[in-house]
């Protein structure tokens, strides 16, 4: 008889991750478990009037090659759309300023910090002597906002390159693990001496969609739930079991795991992969790996929530030519906004301009404590503030994300061996909480944890 394989979660994690065991050599029986009626999980898409908008996540890296692979193999590379606006934009005293050419925020040239009129003189020259800090010795784990308070000063870490890191995690950076969350920047002061020479060293080259410019975010046309659709079709919609949530994982002594769901379904399997947030997956381990399940609780995740315009005809043309902007951490209600006609600007928008925000995160979660009418119109008021947009929006939808941003702590890498080395054999966890929230570290983590169900086989 072949292994049976309980996947529990239908977003792109658990999708993928059944998909890879459904399609290796030694073939497992597979089945996926899925609250939601739809899979997809975060990816998915909210009608705004007349448009169908992202309400989650709205693309992936390209330079992560994960994400645009597994595309070629699903045959959606055709499908592929490039960004439209790149540029990226950060909120200031002076209004909204083009972020100085560089990676991850470090600007690129001392030049580039010279010129950028969003901070002080002083934190400019500071900013400007980076490369001169001694860098320091150990590979100790320590905080994003430590790491670059030590190397570029207070005033850029706070204008500038702070506001655009947080962003990418909903994240306080005193608290976010630099080793878990960019590593690049503790290898570049490691191997480089200096941020501005890692971002000057050489990179790899980036990767284009097949038509198209080299943009860094790709997406797909008619929405990224095309991913999850196709993932779910190649791997055959009978190995999923929508609209039926995991209750309980329980185990016969020396015998096969029990996956139990809320309508009394009682599922054997010899393998489990958890892809359901931390705060979940650590209630379904509770009886049978209680070590691991401990350990994973201290995984926290931030709430955030969404919230999409889109303006009356002619308003478009009133937008920078910029993909959006971050915001300094307190200095507004949203912590940034992505200005998606400019980004991925689409026939259907026409001169509309569509403008989505961000609200909430890690310590910022009071802004969500109000009824969604009251964070739309504060929201629209910032939005109108720093694009100096006065018309009014003629749709406006709220989309709440509860627990949905994992904050990885200082030692998180720590962390997630533990629990790893805490977990059964054939018992797996496996989503953002653990290694990488962006989708195409999703796919990568999933054809590794697919991989080890393989061989434990
Ligand atoms: C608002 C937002 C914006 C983002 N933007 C981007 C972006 O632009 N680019 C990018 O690369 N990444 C982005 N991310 C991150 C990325 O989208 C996620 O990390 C990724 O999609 C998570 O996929 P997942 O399968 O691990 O988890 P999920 O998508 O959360 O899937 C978990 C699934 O488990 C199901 N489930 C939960 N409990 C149970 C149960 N008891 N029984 C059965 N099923 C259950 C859920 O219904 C869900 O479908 C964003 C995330 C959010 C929340």
């Amino acid at each position: 008889m072949s292994r049976r394989v309980v996947v529990v979660g239908a977003g792109i994690t658990g999708l993928t991750v059944a998909y890879r065991i459904s399609h290796a050599p030694v073939a497992a029986e597979v089945l996926v478990v899925e609250t939601d009626p739809e899979p997809g999980g975060v990816i998915r898409s909210v009608r705004a009037g007349d448009l169908e908008l992202e309400a989650g996540p709205d693309s992936f890296l390209v330079r992560k090659p994960w994400a645009m692979d597994l595309c070629y193999e699903l045959e959606l590379e055709g499908e592929l759309v490039p960004q439209g606006a790149t540029a990226s934009q950060i909120l200031t005293p002076r209004g909204l300023l083009p972020v100085p050419p560089g990676r991850l925020g470090v600007p690129a040239s001392a030049i580039a910090v010279a010129r950028w009129k969003g901070m002080s003189v002083t934190a400019r020259l500071r900013a400007m002597a980076e490369p001169v800090v001694p860098r320091r010795h150990g590979d100790r784990d320590t905080s994003v906002g430590a790491l670059l308070r030590r190397r570029l000063g207070r005033g850029a870490t706070k204008a500038l390159v702070g506001p655009l890191l947080a962003g990418i995690y909903a994240g306080d950076i005193d608290r976010l693990s630099v080793e878990s969350a960019f590593p690049e920047l503790a290898r570049w002061e490691r191997e480089f001496g200096s941020l501005r020479a890692g971002v000057r060293a050489k990179t790899l080259p980036v990767r284009r969609v097949p038509a198209g410019p080299a943009t860094p975010f790709a997406t797909i046309r008619g929405g990224l739930h095309r991913l999850p659709d196709a993932l779910a079709d190649a791997l055959g919609r009978s190995r999923l079991r929508m609209g039926s949530t995991v209750v309980k994982l329980g185990r016969e002594e020396h015998g096969p795991f029990r996956v139990v769901t809320a309508d009394g379904e009682d599922l054997p399997a010899d393998a489990v992969v958890l892809t359901t947030p931390a705060a979940t997956s650590a209630d379904l381990l509770a009886e049978v790996a209680p070590a691991a399940s401990e350990r994973i609780r201290e995984i926290r995740s931030a709430s955030t929530a969404i919230a999409l315009f889109v303006y009356p005809k002619g308003t478009n043309r009133l937008l920078p030519e910029a993909s959006g902007f971050v915001t300094p951490r307190g200095s507004m209600p949203i912590t940034a906004a992505t200005a998606v006609s400019k980004k991925w600007p689409r026939q259907a928008f026409g001169s509309r301009a569509v403008l989505r925000a961000f609200v909430g995160g890690a310590g910022l979660e009071d802004e969500l404590d109000h009824a969604d009418e009251e964070i739309l119109s504060s929201a629209q008021r910032a939005l109108a503030a720093a694009y100096r947009l006065s018309a009014e929006p003629e749709h406006a939808v709220l989309v709440r994300w509860p627990g949905s941003m994992p904050q990885y702590a200082v030692g998180h890498l720590d962390l997630v061996s533990a629990i790893d080395a805490s977990l059964p054999a054939g018992l797996y966890v496996a989503g953002g909480a653990y290694r990488g929230i962006g989708i195409p570290d999703r796919i990568r983590e999933a054809g590794a944890i697919a991989d080890r169900v393989v061989r434990q086989g």
